[in-house]
């Protein structure tokens, strides 16, 4: 078999299937694994009694009785079995049933079950085949628009991360440094290697980012008190700078509150969105970003009648 093959469209929608898989396991563990790790962090803090007293805000018999029960947490959160995106295996949240292999395969496994649990008939949400499909899908175009190239993996990495990120986002309105910062180193590299854009552009990309998005949320936070854009949507706004550019950073946020807003106000008026809950930015970021790396950096500049 030629070695394009392995790049071609149908090949790559096959590889996303199983990264699609994967992203479910991603998508479900990692807020779970951060919560652990930051209650660990804290604990770790609470336990030296004297530095907390030093604060001032407790007494220092309280700060003692924090320690306490901060040591009670660290050695709960030993005793519990290990848990990261490789361990335990994959199992139905409802009756522990661990999956089999044929049960775990994309798309497959969750049609032969008619998305239901084979051990106690619990309902498999359809959420995890669309994901599988989606990244499927999204490779596939990858590969369509790119050619079979190496680059085209590169291209169907950042793809991936953009959707965990997203569906994290989504979920718990956390965007974690694990995807972002990720994202964004590795598209400074990518570009430093000469594989994706200009050194330049990626470089601008990621400081128009920080100033302009950093800037005006510190700016809203100083005229009203709350943070008006969580850092983790200027730190996502950051990495797609370095993937696609200083000049797409402007039609991304444009394209991103014009759907988010209209979402949001249809979610609202729907009553989808729960009281003092918000909208997350950076589902729709990352969509606007998709959309921009299909269309290209001349059409989008030529839509908006920059250029
Ligand atoms: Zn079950």
């Amino acid at each position: 078999m030629p070695w394009d093959w392995w790049l071609s469209p149908w090949a790559l929608g096959v590889l996303g299937l199983c990264v699609g898989s994967f992203l479910n396991v991603v998508v479900y563990r990692t807020p779970r694994i951060l919560v652990r790790q930051w209650s660990r962090e804290a604990a770790e803090i609470l336990t030296s009694h004297e530095e907390v007293a030093s604060t001032q805000a407790v007494s220092a018999t309280e700060a003692k009785d924090l320690a306490k029960r901060a040591q009670a947490l660290l050695d709960g959160l030993d005793r519990q079995p290990p848990y990261s995106l490789a361990r335990p295996r994959s199992a139905c949240p409802s009756c522990g049933h661990a999956l089999a292999w044929h049960e775990n395969l994309p798309l497959l496994g969750w049609l032969r079950l008619a998305g239901r649990c084979s051990a106690c008939g619990t309902r498999i949400s359809a959420r995890y085949p669309l994901v599988e499909l989606s990244t499927g899908l999204l490779f596939a175009a990858v590969g369509w628009h790119m050619g079979a190239l190496p680059v085209a993996l590169l291209w169907c990495g950042f793809v991936a991360l953009l959707l965990a990120a997203s569906l994290v986002d989504w979920d718990t309105t956390l965007l974690p440094d694990t995807f972002t910062l990720n994202l964004l180193w590795a598209g400074l590299v990518a570009a430093g290697l000469g594989w994706t854009l200009p050194l330049n552009d990626a470089l601008w990309g990621v400081v128009g980012a920080a100033v302009g998005l950093g800037g005006i949320s510190k700016g809203w936070k100083w005229l009203r008190g709350f943070e008006g854009m969580a850092m983790g949507d200027v730190k996502l706004l950051a990495a797609l700078g370095a993937w696609l550019g200083w000049q797409m950073l402007l039609p991304i946020v444009l394209l991103a509150s014009a759907v988010g807003a209209i979402v949001g106000i249809g979610m609202k008026l729907s009553g989808a969105l729960r009281e003092g809950r918000y909208v997350p930015f950076g589902p729709f970021l990352a969509g606007a970003a998709l959309v921009v790396m299909f269309a290209g950096q001349n059409r989008v500049l030529h839509w908006l009648g920059w250029a």
